[in-house]
């Protein structure tokens, strides 16, 4: 994938498309949460578990029989997401939960995704944005007063490695978390732990070094490689180049909280 893919697919009606909406998540954000995926994703990470998320259209895959073909992914509108979302308000008052939007990238879709905080505002429910950061400034300009809390993948500080790995540069996605920083937003850094990728020391230390210059950020969360996605890179017929490679031990994990911890971080495994 090109590092100057898009950054967005503008559309101008309140509508979107999204290709999962999962109740009672409780690793997205705090308390009971409703998350609502939405499609399309400017990245193409290797070890990505969502590879549905990443085409911004419905697309037909094999099912698990490699028999027949099934769609993936929906036109919907605001209200009909609200519709679902409002089926669970008492989770989320009891829970102090809400709603958190990922995806693939929600930013991709910013009118809809615009649309969906305000509407998530009028119900008082708090929301979480589960993002790459690969986006234009303008566009999280658009929706940033109405997020309560960002869920900021961060995976590697070094720009031709990134661009190896995900795609695309790593400069619009420092700079956007600068800024939010230095606004005071509510961010919680994700970092996605691939073996012999985004753990290798030399990364660490430079992911460490570049966020010890952020104003409020001090919060991440690990999130351990895992396998659970492979099966629909076979049903999109997409090569997978991360077949062989197995998820970090406990060992290093420890290794990095206690890594991240010493250098002033509050640092959790999976968030
Ligand atoms: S940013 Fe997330 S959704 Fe997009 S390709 Fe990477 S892992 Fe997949």
């Amino acid at each position: 994938m090109e590092a100057s893919r898009k950054f967005e697919v503008m559309k101008t009606k309140s509508k979107g498309v999204i290709f999962d909406i999962k109740k009672y998540a409780l690793h997205d954000g705090p308390g009971i949460r409703t998350t609502v995926f939405l499609k399309g994703c400017p990245l193409n990470c290797w070890w990505c578990h969502n590879p549905e998320g990443q085409n911004p259209e419905p697309e037909r895959i094999w099912n698990n029989q490699n028999t027949q073909r099934e769609i993936i992914g929906r036109e919907v509108s605001v209200d009909e997401v609200m519709a679902e979302i409002e089926k669970d308000l008492i989770f989320y008052d009891e829970s102090n939960g809400g709603v958190t939007f990922s995806g693939g990238e929600p930013l991709m879709q910013p009118v809809f995704l615009d649309h969906l905080l305000i509407a998530c505002q009028e119900q008082d429910l708090s929301t979480t944005l589960d993002t790459c950061g690969y986006a234009s400034w303008e566009t999280i300009e658009r929706i940033k007063e109405k997020v309560d809390i960002f869920l900021y993948d961060l995976k590697m500080i070094d720009d031709t490695k990134h661009k190896k790995y995900t795609g695309v540069s790593v400069v619009p996605i420092l700079s956007n978390l600068k800024k939010l920083d230095l606004e005071g937003k509510n961010i919680i850094i994700r970092l996605p732990v691939i073996s012999g990728i985004t753990d290798t020391e030399e990364n660490i230390s430079q992911l460490i070094k570049w966020t010890s210059h952020l104003q409020i950020v001090k919060e991440i969360n690990l999130l351990p490689f895992h396998k659970s996605g492979f099966s629909k890179y076979i049903k999109l017929n997409r090569e997978n180049k991360l077949l062989d490679l197995d998820p970090p031990s406990q060992e290093r994990l420890d290794q990095l909280l206690d890594t991240f911890r010493s250098n002033g971080f509050t640092a959790t495994i999976g968030g």
